[in-house]
């Protein structure tokens, strides 16, 4: 079960986040059927919107759109302040690794552009805040986000480790946030820590990663952890929605994909599920329009 930990330094100087989101992104791999690239930068995306939401109380929604203008084109997701997210990227196929090493490229096929966040609070207009991508690597582009638009000097880890196949092994990361009693030693201090700490895709592979990743944000320092809550890959689409999106479809759309498509074939962008609706299906959707009107 995929799960985001909630801790706090004891000094109070310190917050930090950390995931494990293996099922998730091994659901959106699924669901999408991208290569090695594309997976991995879907699934950044993806942990970055779960840190985002569980920055949220209430019932908020937080969209969260990196638009790029190389290869991946976008990546668009919605997570929930229930642990759901769901999402996609425009081109599933870029499968691009260095030759040496086999490590999977992200940044250089992201490109320029921006890292839009959207919060729904479920009253009023929704918020939007946005900074330029400066690396590609999502990780470096949401921490940026994080210090810029929320004023919160911040560091993140993401990362998606992929096996041989290009299967999910593992995907997790942390958010760590500066709370504003921090001194300038304890800045100093974690910095230190951050920059030497080992790569993400290391402490990933340790057997309890969790463990692994909060050793290594905290070091010496004492920390309690406050939270722990459930996350995964979920959308909340259905027949009956799309019932209701062909509704508001003016009468004389519905009679030509009844007359000419005979039937109409709709895919969430979000999950890839298809629904079909036959011609008997749109006949009775006209009729119902024709009955409301
Ligand atoms: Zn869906």
């Amino acid at each position: 079960m995929d799960k985001i930990i909630k801790s706090i330094a004891t000094n109070g100087a310190f917050r930090a986040y950390v995931l494990d989101c293996t099922e998730t992104v091994k659901v959106a791999k699924e669901k999408h059927q991208t290569l090695s690239s594309s997976t991995v930068a879907l699934g950044r995306g993806l942990i970055a919107n779960h840190i985002l939401a569980a920055n949220q109380k209430g019932t908020s929604k937080v969209t969260l759109k990196i638009i790029g203008d190389s290869s991946f084109g976008h990546i668009i997701s919605v997570a929930d302040t229930q642990g759901n997210v769901k999402g996609y990227i425009q081109n599933t196929g870029v499968d691009i690794k260095k030759t040496a090493t086999g490590e999977v490229l992200v940044g250089p096929f992201m490109g320029q552009g921006q890292f839009v966040v959207i919060t729904d609070y479920g009253m009023g207009k929704p918020y939007t805040s946005t900074t330029p991508i400066i690396s590609g690597e999502i990780g470096e582009d949401f921490a940026y986000y994080l210090t810029e638009s929320e004023q919160t000097p911040s560091a993140v880890g993401l990362n998606v480790l992929l096996d041989d196949k290009d299967e999910v092994i593992v995907a997790g990361g942390f958010m760590l946030q500066a709370l504003p009693s921090a001194s300038d030693e304890d800045i100093k201090r974690y910095e230190n820590r951050i920059q030497n700490m080992p790569a993400v895709s290391r402490l990933l592979t340790s057997s309890n990663h969790i463990e692994a990743l909060l050793d290594a944000i905290y070091g010496d320092d004492d920390y309690k952890r406050l939270s722990e809550d459930s996350l995964r890959f979920y959308c909340d689409c259905s027949r009956e929605r799309f019932k209701l999106a062909l509704l508001s479809l003016a009468k004389n759309e519905l009679t030509s994909m009844k007359s000419e498509d005979h039937g109409a074939e709709i895919t969430c962008q979000f999950c890839n599920e298809h629904y079909h609706f036959s011609e008997e299906d749109l006949e009775e959707i006209i009729n119902d329009k024709t009955e409301s009107e």
